[in-house]
């Protein structure tokens, strides 16, 4: 109760209301708990509005458990745990239309996939541009290139004699939004000698579910992956993608699972195969996943750093959350893009000829209004890599 997290909390500096911040958040989950408090609009409202940033927990000197406290509140909300008298209100992530959304889409790969090729057939015929501006949130929230949908089948045959094997786990949108980085990620882990296990039986990582009031279904989906990647011969699981490695470490597996700028960062430069210069100036974004989940503020910048005549601008304001946050980023628009803004002024300001996040929630929702791609780090390292 001591107070000190409430002004880095990116919600409470939206409304100044306590209860948008997490001192007010942990009291309405505690009144709740305590059947003090009934699951009215409003107090589901405050509690549902919670990014899960964890900005909160990464300052609090009696290292309470945030994030833990609010995933329970919203499960227990969508289960009707609360013994209290009126049980009228739920997470929103449990309304019909967001479960259908991540059940069948967002948490789908395929899916997902399928619905990116029919958007590149719209971006061919010179439809995009329509739907874009009378599609809908969903269509806003598209970057300004849609990437080519990533085939299984046609992974590039490694030039060098491949020494390691690690598994790799894409997400949801390896087929579609982030194609581009599961990639580059291939192209540079063969240039390092690692063969890639990539399992397409692969599924989401659970962190809708985690993040929505589902835990059983996030703990059943991690228990899937941990079965499909259980391969004795691998040296590691990389991961693409913050969100994803925060979700998928909450369990113990055959191997170290490692999320792919630390993985990357963290092989001796005498190992790399020699990189081409690029001496453009990139922009760093760090997701909150990156910096407060994985603790790991700076892979990013030491990946990049190995790239010769590179310039790199860790953005003064990765200290906020996006509003990406998942779903978030669709269902609540308004508070999504007033947290984006002050990031946009920033980037306009600066200029960079490129910008990178480590994370695609993040990327897609700082490009689709930047209008210029967010790349993965990796794409960077790709392009220097044996004119990958
Ligand atoms: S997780 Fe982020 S949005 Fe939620 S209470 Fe903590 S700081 Fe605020
Ligand atoms: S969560 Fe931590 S920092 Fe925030 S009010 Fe409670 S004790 Fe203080």
């Amino acid at each position: 109760m001591c107070g000190i997290c409430v002004p880095h909390c990116p919600t409470f500096a939206l409304t100044q209301n306590e209860a948008d911040g997490p001192r007010g958040r942990i009291s309405l989950a505690l009144g709740l708990s305590e059947g003090r408090l009934a699951a009215t609009p409003d107090v589901v409202a405050h509690l549902d509005s919670c990014l899960t940033c964890r900005a909160c927990e990464s300052v609090c000197p009696s290292q309470v458990q945030y994030g833990a406290i609010i995933d329970a509140t919203r499960a227990a909300l969508a289960n009707h745990d609360f013994a209290q008298p009126a049980k009228i209100a739920t997470p929103k992530a449990t309304e019909r239309r967001w479960r259908w959304l991540r059940a069948h889409i967002l948490s789908q790969r395929r899916s997902f996939g399928r619905v990116w090729s029919l958007l590149r057939f719209f971006e061919k015929i010179h439809l995009l541009g329509l739907m874009r501006r009378f599609g809908g949130r969903m269509a806003h929230t598209l970057p300004p290139a849609l990437p080519v949908r990533f085939q299984f089948k046609t992974q590039p045959a490694p030039r060098k004699p491949l020494t390691q094997k690690v598994g790799l786990f894409i997400g949801c949108t390896g087929e579609s939004l982030n194609s581009d980085a599961v990639r580059a990620s291939i192209h540079v882990l063969n240039a390092l000698g690692y063969a890639v296990h990539l399992p397409k039986a692969q599924v989401c990582c659970g962190a809708m579910h985690q993040h929505g009031g589902d835990l059983r279904q996030a703990a059943e989906l991690r228990a899937e992956n941990q079965r499909i990647f259980a391969d004795p011969t691998l040296t590691a699981i990389i991961v693409i993608g913050t969100a994803c490695t925060g979700e998928l470490q909450r369990e113990t597996w055959g191997a170290p699972v490692i999320e792919l700028t630390e993985f990357l960062a963290n092989i001796p430069d005498e190992l790399w195969p020699k990189l081409t210069p690029n001496s453009a100036t990139v922009a760093i974004h760090l997701p909150c996943s990156q910096t407060r989940v994985l603790n790991n503020a700076t892979s990013t910048e030491r990946l990049l750093r190995k790239i010769p005549a590179i310039k790199l601008v860790p953005l003064a304001s990765n200290d906020r959350c996006c509003g990406a946050a998942g779903l978030h980023v669709l269902m609540f628009p308004e508070q999504a893009d007033a947290l984006r803004a002050p990031k946009l002024l920033e980037l306009k300001a600066l200029k960079p000829d490129g910008v990178v996040s480590a994370n695609i929630g993040c990327a897609t929702h700082l490009a689709s209004k930047l209008g210029q791609s967010v790349q993965h780090p990796v794409e960077l390292v790709a392009q220097s890599c044996a004119g990958g």
